[in-house]
């Protein structure tokens, strides 16, 4: 199943999404001290854009708020590489990616294959395949293709969607993962 979606708008209560998530899997299981640590702690993450060669690591989350400046970093390397547009990303959506390092013990770079797509590079990429939603969340910032080094792709998938935070589409072919904020499903 192609990347579908509705035109529901986003789901705000989910942003709201506990922590206890991430006290219920992976390396922070059962030790609800370290969960609420987490819940409090800075959030940073580190992308590496396969295409641009561009790495950044940016804090999004400190304080209990979104940091401007590293929302703004974070929307850069995660611009249309064939355009250049730059677009807001999901917070939400980075929320579900620190999650997804944070239970898999992960603290490397993200290798992002794709994040913000313009309308116009959408158009011209389902044109040419099946496999891309006309309407794809890439288009609102509420999606990224990715891969965590060192880690099996089967296992990042079923981690996603163990967090049940959106969509996530697995394309061994291509090696990544796609995860969204839309509605929860998986293909
Ligand atoms: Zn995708």
């Amino acid at each position: 199943m192609p990347c579908q979606e509705s035109d529901r708008p986003r789901c705000s209560r989910r942003r709201l999404l506990s922590w206890s998530l991430v006290a219920g899997c992976g390396l922070l299981a059962g030790r609800v001290g370290a969960a609420s640590a987490a819940a409090t702690a800075a959030r940073q993450l580190e992308f590496h854009c396969l295409h641009t060669g561009d790495t950044v690591s940016a804090v999004y989350w400190e304080g209990g708020r979104y940091v401007a400046d590293g929302l703004a970093t974070i929307d850069h390397v995660l611009r249309d590489f064939r355009t250049g547009d730059v677009h807001p990303i999901d917070p939400y959506l980075l929320d579900l990616v620190h999650r997804l390092q944070l239970t898999m013990g992960c603290d490397g770079p993200v290798h992002v294959i794709s994040g913000y797509r313009s309308p116009k590079t959408n158009a011209m990429l389902a044109q040419r395949s099946g496999k891309v939603a006309k309407n794809s969340y890439h288009v609102k910032g509420m999606a990224i293709d990715l891969r965590l080094p060192g880690r099996r792709l089967e296992d990042v998938r079923d981690m996603a969607m163990r967090l049940g935070g959106g969509g996530v589409g697995f394309y061994p072919d291509s090696q990544f993962v796609h995860m969204d904020t839309g509605p929860v499903r998986a293909w």
